[in-house]
C-alpha cells in the first residue's frame, strides 16, 4: 500500500496489545524476533474471517477486530496454551481511519487482556478479510488434544452455547425477538464472543480431551469422538441454555440452537471419572462455569436423549425434538 497507508498501520498496529519482554523485534522490520521460553512447547493457530462468509457485510469494526482475535484465542485455549504473540494479515477495500481505529481498539483491548503482543502482519487492498495467527506457550507434553478421551469420561461445556447462533440470526434478520434485552444479550454473544483462555489453562492435567466449539456443539463433539475413537451420549435437558435464549426462542428451540448453532467459542472437554473431584475443585476455584452434559461411550457417533426419546446426530443437525 501507499506511504500514507503505512502511517496508518504504524499508528494502529505498531504497539497493539500487551508489551512483552520476549519480543526483541516487533512491528516495523521485515520479521519479528521473539525469544522463546526455555523448555516449553509452542502452539500455533490461525483462522480467517471473510466478510459475507464469517460475518455479515457492514458488521461493526469493533466486533470484527474482537472476533478476529477471539476465534484464534479460543483455539489456543482449546490446546491448553497461554497466548503470547500474534500476527495480523489484513485485506481492506480502502483504508478508512475510523474503521481502523475501532478495529484496532477492540483487538488491542482483547490482546492486552490476554497478554498477547501483535508482532507483525501484512496489509493489502481487496475485499475485507482478516487472518490472525497466534502463537501460544505450553509446558512440554501437556497440550490438550481432541484425542485421548475414553468411554466413561464425563463431557462438559463452558458457558451457554446457542446464544451466538441466535445472535447471528438476529443480526441477519432471520430471527425476531420480542424482548429487546434478550435480543441485545444474544447479539453481543455473536459480536463479542469470550474466548475461554483461563479455563483452557486450568484444564491441563485434568481434561482427557478438549475442542472449542466453532461449528456447533454436536458437530464438534463428533470430531472429539472421532479423534478419540469413542461415542457420546448427551442429555438435552442438561444443556446449559441461557435465560436470554429461552426467553427469545423457547426452551425446545434453545436446545436445538445449543446443539447445532456454532460460533460459540466455548470449550467442550472430557474429564475421566477419577479426576472429577479435582475438576469440581478447579471449578470452585474460579475455572468458571462449566456444565456436565453427558458421558462418552464405546462405539461412535453422538446420541442425544430428549423427552424420553433418543436422536442420532447426523452431521448437519438433529431431527426436531420429538413431541
Ligand atoms: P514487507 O514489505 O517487508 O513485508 P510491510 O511493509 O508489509 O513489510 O510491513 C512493514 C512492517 O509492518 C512489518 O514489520 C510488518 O510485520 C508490519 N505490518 C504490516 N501490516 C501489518 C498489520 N496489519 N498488522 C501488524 N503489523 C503489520
Ligand atoms: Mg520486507
Amino acid at each position: 500500500m501507499a506511504q500514507s497507508e503505512f502511517e496508518l498501520i504504524g499508528r494502529y498496529f505498531s504497539r497493539l496489545g500487551a508489551q512483552r519482554s520476549d519480543v526483541r523485534i516487533g512491528v516495523g522490520d521485515d520479521g519479528a524476533v521473539l525469544v522463546p521460553p526455555a523448555s516449553r512447547e509452542l502452539v500455533v493457530v490461525t483462522d480467517s474471517l471473510v466478510e459475507g462468509v464469517h460475518f455479515p457485510p457492514g458488521s461493526p469494526a469493533a466486533s470484527i477486530g474482537h472476533r478476529a482475535f477471539a476465534v484464534n484465542l479460543s483455539d489456543i485455549a482449546a490446546m491448553g496454551a497461554e497466548a503470547a504473540w500474534a500476527l495480523l494479515a489484513l485485506t481492506l477495500p480502502e483504508p478508512d481511519e475510523h474503521w481502523l481505529q475501532q478495529f484496532a481498539r477492540a483487538a488491542g483491548d482483547l490482546c492486552r487482556r490476554h497478554g498477547v503482543s501483535l508482532v507483525g502482519g501484512d496489509t493489502t487492498r481487496g475485499p475485507l478479510s482478516i487472518t490472525v495467527t497466534i502463537i501460544g506457550i505450553v509446558p512440554i507434553g501437556v497440550a490438550l488434544e481432541r484425542k485421548g478421551a475414553q468411554a466413561g469420561d464425563a463431557i462438559f461445556v463452558t458457558g451457554s452455547p446457542g446464544d451466538s447462533a441466535a445472535g447471528l440470526a438476529l443480526e441477519q434478520n432471520r430471527l425476531h425477538v420480542v424482548d429487546p434485552m434478550s435480543a441485545q444479550i444474544l447479539r453481543d454473544r455473536f459480536l463479542f464472543p469470550t474466548p475461554r483462555c483461563e479455563v483452557g489453562i486450568a484444564l491441563r492435567g485434568l481434561a482427557s480431551a478438549c475442542i472449542d466449539i466453532s461449528d456447533g456443539l454436536g458437530g464438534d463433539l463428533e470430531k472429539l469422538c472421532a479423534a478419540s475413537g469413542c461415542g457420546a451420549e448427551i442429555d438435552a435437558a442438561t444443556l446449559p441454555v441461557s435465560d436470554a435464549l429461552v426467553t427469545a426462542v423457547g426452551r425446545e428451540l434453545a436446545r436445538e440452537y445449543a446443539l447445532t448453532g456454532g460460533e460459540d467459542y466455548e470449550l467442550l472437554f472430557t474429564v475421566p471419572l477419577a479426576r472429577l473431584g479435582a475438576m469440581t475443585q478447579a471449578m470452585a476455584m474460579g475455572l468458571g462455569p462449566a456444565t456436565r452434559i453427558g458421558t462418552l461411550v464405546s462405539g461412535n457417533g453422538v446420541r442425544v436423549s430428549a423427552r424420553g426419546g433418543v436422536m442420532q446426530f447426523s452431521g448437519a443437525g438433529f431431527d426436531h425434538f420429538a413431541r
